[in-house]
């Protein structure tokens, strides 16, 4: 079988990426689809077990939604994950450091908060962090209580609270509130501190940790059969059979078919997959030919702009000349459908709100995330509607102890982080080898 390396090689040469169906081997234990975190740590896990095992990837190269891109700006930026959380429990933290990559300490906070184009007083700041922390205990004790429209915790006393809410909601959770379970809050792992940045990348760490398995690149799932012993998985590449397989695309890649299910998925799982959509957060770097002016490295600034349409900056993230734009939930899927160059207008006239015609002196280009139309992804990571919080144990559950599912959405901690990704894959893998014994 090849290795990613060999194609992903081919890949920048621009080589076709296909792999011919006969270097598939036709029949292993476990067929693991996807090579995003969750999968990659299944295949360790399986290996490590003594499985045989493939790694079925749809896409020209490993890491799914941990990508960091050394392209664009010509230094490594993360287009998906960058801050590892939880990072003094976080499958990735000890690999960080075994492998010597920079870690810094951030969490994103309200420090450089403006309303109506203004950067508010050091007491209103302080009092924006009193609202949020009061807003995170109100969701905790009411999705204890009941599982109902995260919103419900929302003070709308003034435009503070509907700043914070945006913060907490979409920046972080990649959904706007009214649409987040207030139960499933309690299961979220985005910026549960020790929240780290990695210098060379989130994407790259990923990349690295999936370098020692082999894995089948530009090679689609899009049937699996399980009606017989065992699975039958159809790629674009050709056909596998297994004993187990381990699906872990996306809730948006689940819910738009992608893969076929034979027997069709039971109403039990539909309703899980339905329950968890994909929520998004988008990224908009902005490159200047100068960095560090008007604020430091590392510092935040937070824009609230009317209806909703707010825009938080990581602000030259490892002294590089980047402000890193975010935009969450339904304003990101709003732009996103806009397209690039609105994007990439929105955030330069936002900084233009802010900072007058400084924003416009060093300013040298913008990108956009795409991954709302990213057809492996389909959003940036799942939340439970209001009313689904256990739609969770839905989407974790095995179909006939025969097809199982992983990843973020799946996760038994942390949900929509890649560290959450990485042990729903462990703890897939290890489920399998027990009912395989
Ligand atoms: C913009 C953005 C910012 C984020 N920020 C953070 C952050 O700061 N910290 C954090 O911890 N998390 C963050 N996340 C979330 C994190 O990236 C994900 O939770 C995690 O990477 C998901 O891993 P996964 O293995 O579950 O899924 P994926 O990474 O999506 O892996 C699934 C893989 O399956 C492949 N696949 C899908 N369908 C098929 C098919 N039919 N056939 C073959 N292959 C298929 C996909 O191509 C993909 O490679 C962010 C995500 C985004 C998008």
């Amino acid at each position: 079988m090849h290795t990613h390396t060999r194609r992903a090689f081919l890949g920048a040469l621009g080589a076709s990426l296909c792999l011919p169906a006969q270097s598939l081997p036709s029949e292993v234990d476990v067929v693991v689809v996807g090579a995003g975190s969750a999968g990659l740590h299944a295949a360790h896990r399986l290996r490590q077990l003594g499985m045989r095992i493939a790694v079925l990837e749809a896409r020209g190269r490993i890491g799914g939604r941990a990508y960091t891109n050394s392209d664009t700006f010509g230094v490594p930026l993360d287009y998906g994950c960058a801050w590892l959380h939880k990072a003094d429990d976080n499958p990735y933290t000890p690999l960080a450091r075994e492998w010597g990559y920079t870690l810094q300490e951030h969490d994103a906070s309200l420090e450089g908060l403006y309303l109506r184009g203004q950067l508010t007083s050091p007491e209103v700041r302080q009092r924006a962090t009193r609202v949020e922390q009061d807003l995170s205990k109100r969701l905790e004790k009411l999705g204890e209580r009941r599982d109902v429209a995260a919103a419900t915790a929302i003070r709308r006393r003034n435009e503070l609270d509907d700043v914070v809410a945006t913060f907490h909601g979409p920046m972080s959770s990649a959904v706007d509130l009214d649409e987040l379970s207030a139960r499933d809050y309690l299961n979220l792992g985005t910026d549960v501190p020790p929240n780290l940045l990695i210098k060379e990348g989130y994407g790259s760490l990923v990349a690295r940790f999936g370098n020692q398995i082999p894995v089948s690149l530009s090679t689609a799932v899009r049937q699996i059969r399980y009606d017989g012993q065992g699975v039958q998985v159809e790629t674009n590449q050709g056909t596998l059979r297994a004993k187990v397989c381990i699906v872990t695309s996306s809730t948006g890649v689940l819910a738009a078919e992608k893969i076929r299910f034979h027997p069709p998925l039971p109403a039990w799982k539909q309703d899980a997959i339905a329950g968890l959509p994909m929520g998004l957060l988008a990224k908009i770097p902005l490159q200047f030919s100068q960095p560090e002016f008007r604020y430091r490295a590392f510092e935040d600034v937070l824009l609230e702009n009317p209806g909703k349409r707010d825009i938080y900056f990581l602000c030259w993230p490892f002294q590089l000349n980047l402000l890193v734009g975010f935009v969450g939930g339904d304003f990101a899927w709003e732009l996103s459908a806009a397209g690039e160059q609105e994007a990439v207008d929105f955030a330069r006239n936002s900084l233009r709100r802010m900072w007058g015609s400084d924003a416009d002196k060093y300013f040298v280009k913008g990108d956009f995330t795409k991954w709302a139309s990213d057809p492996w992804a389909l959003g940036a990571y799942a939340a439970a509607t209001p009313g689904n919080a256990t739609a969770r144990e839905g989407l974790r559950r095995p179909l006939a102890d025969r097809v199982f599912f992983a990843g973020e959405a799946c996760a038994p901690r942390w949900t929509q982080t890649c560290g959450g990704a990485a042990l729903s894959g462990v703890e897939t893998a290890e489920q399998v080898a027990k009912v395989l014994a």
